[in-house]
């Protein structure tokens, strides 16, 4: 697509980014364009170095193989699905276009009636006549979204997530 690996780039010496980072259309280091497990951080972004061993769950490799082929159960495709949204939420425009706004809110308003979980579903469908989202920017959206799981956790018996850490979640990556 719009981005290219590393190998076939030719960054700038001071902007060299760790093995198999890609680097995005703006010629930045993409983290969401990269995958974990093929990029080998610097020791000084070792906090990352976790995650990336963490993502093995879903390689090939390693003991686990066997559960990653594997058809998802509500736990597995309900962290995909979280993932996916909170990361496209992350990365929404601040200044949303109209198109864009309506784009979004048929994403949202697909889920009650398509989200293979019907009785994840079916409570889903009742937050969001309760709540509509607000998909007037990406805070906002990011910030509404971070409630309605809050609700999902909170029926689920599990602790609050702090909604001032999804960017530090979803985008951007602990602090070094
Ligand atoms: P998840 O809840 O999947 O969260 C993944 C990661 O998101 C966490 O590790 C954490 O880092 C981060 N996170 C947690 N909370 C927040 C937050 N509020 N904001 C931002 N980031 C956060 N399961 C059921 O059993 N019953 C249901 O009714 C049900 N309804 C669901 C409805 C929807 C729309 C979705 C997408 C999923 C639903 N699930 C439901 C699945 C459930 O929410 C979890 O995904 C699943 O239990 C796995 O939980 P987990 O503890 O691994 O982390």
């Amino acid at each position: 697509m719009g981005n290219t690996s590393v190998s076939d780039s030719a960054p700038r010496p001071s902007q060299k980014p760790p093995p198999g980072m890609v680097i995005g259309p703006d010629g930045k280091p993409c983290k969401i364009c990269t995958a974990f497990r093929n990029w080998k951080p610097k020791a000084s972004t070792a906090s990352m170095a976790t995650l990336a061993t963490a993502t093995d769950f879903h390689s090939d490799r390693g003991p686990d193989s066997r559960l990653a082929h594997c058809p998802p159960d509500v736990e597995q495709l309900g962290r995909a699905t979280w993932t996916f949204l909170h990361t496209t939420a992350a990365y929404y425009p601040d200044h949303p276009t109209s198109r864009q706004r309506a784009n979004m809110l048929n994403l949202l308003h697909s889920l009650p009636v398509l989200y293979p979980c019907s009785h994840c579903a079916s409570h889903l469908g009742e937050t969001l006549k309760i709540n509509p989202p607000d998909v007037s920017g990406r805070v906002v959206l990011s910030h509404w979204l971070c409630e309605r799981h809050n609700e999902v956790n909170e029926r689920l018996g599990k602790d609050k997530f702090d909604c001032a850490k999804t960017d530090e979640r979803w985008k951007d990556g602990p602090p070094d």
